[in-house]
């Protein structure tokens, strides 16, 4: 097959705590192809992450200046700071051929539903229950009690849209849900309607 094909997005989301980062480092290492969409923020970096890898971290004017000059394909406030995904990262890695991971929240989802402005698989990542979220946000030691409350009940109202998404998956066992997400991804890969502009398999293949 010599045609090269436009890369597909999935947007994936979850309550904090959920288990949504842990998964997708394994999912990435598995499955070759795929590329994390790295998203400006103006949360402060936690131990161990690194600019322009986990997040681009920046100044909240630095964020409401690339607001206003349209930089943004979807921005929301997320747990009182500011979260947005560029236009220009995405662009070139889907023109690469590699599928985007774009890990954002429900609001940040919807927006993208509601634009229609480009094609994505939608997946929502949540946890056993309230109480094993709560276990893993604590577990996780980040965030402080204050922060921690403010995640929870995010997270009541953040699983209510669960039902707004085409894929749900419950990460009690990480391993099984890892591979779980890791078929989805394959799954959607296999679609039909992705040969470019639906032209008939003979003239895309050889
Ligand atoms: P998120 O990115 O959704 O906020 P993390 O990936 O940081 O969540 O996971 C939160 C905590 O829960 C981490 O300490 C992680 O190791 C743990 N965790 C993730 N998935 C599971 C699971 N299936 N079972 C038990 N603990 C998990
Ligand atoms: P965290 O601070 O735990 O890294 O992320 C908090 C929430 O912000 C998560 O639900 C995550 O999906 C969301 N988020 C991260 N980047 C973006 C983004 O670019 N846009 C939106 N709308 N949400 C984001």
């Amino acid at each position: 097959m010599t045609t090269m094909t436009m890369g597909r997005l999935f947007v994936i989301s979850a309550p904090s705590g959920a288990g949504k980062t842990t998964l997708l480092s394994r999912v990435m290492a598995r499955i070759p192809g795929l590329a994390f969409s790295v998203s400006h923020t103006t949360r402060m970096a936690r131990p161990g992450e690194k600019q322009g890898v986990d997040y681009h971290f920046v100044s909240k004017p630095e964020f409401l200046t690339m607001i206003d000059a349209g930089r943004f394909l979807e921005h929301a406030e997320v747990h009182g700071n500011l979260y947005g995904t560029a236009k220009s990262g995405i662009r070139q890695q889907l023109e690469e051929g590699l599928d985007v991971i774009l890990d954002i929240d429900v609001q940040g989802a919807a927006i993208l539903r509601r634009t229609g402005q480009m094609a994505a698989a939608y997946v929502f990542i949540a946890p056993p229950s309230m109480a094993e979220l709560e276990k893993r946000l604590r577990g996780r030691g980040t965030e402080s009690e204050d922060r921690i409350q403010l995640r929870l009940q995010n997270a009541r109202q953040e699983l209510q849209a669960a039902g707004e998404y085409e894929y749900l998956i419950i990460n009690e066992d990480l391993a099984e849900t890892a591979d779980l997400l890791g078929a989805i991804i394959l799954a959607e890969r296999a679609r039909a309607h992705r040969l470019p502009s639906g032209k008939p398999i003979g003239s895309v293949a050889g």
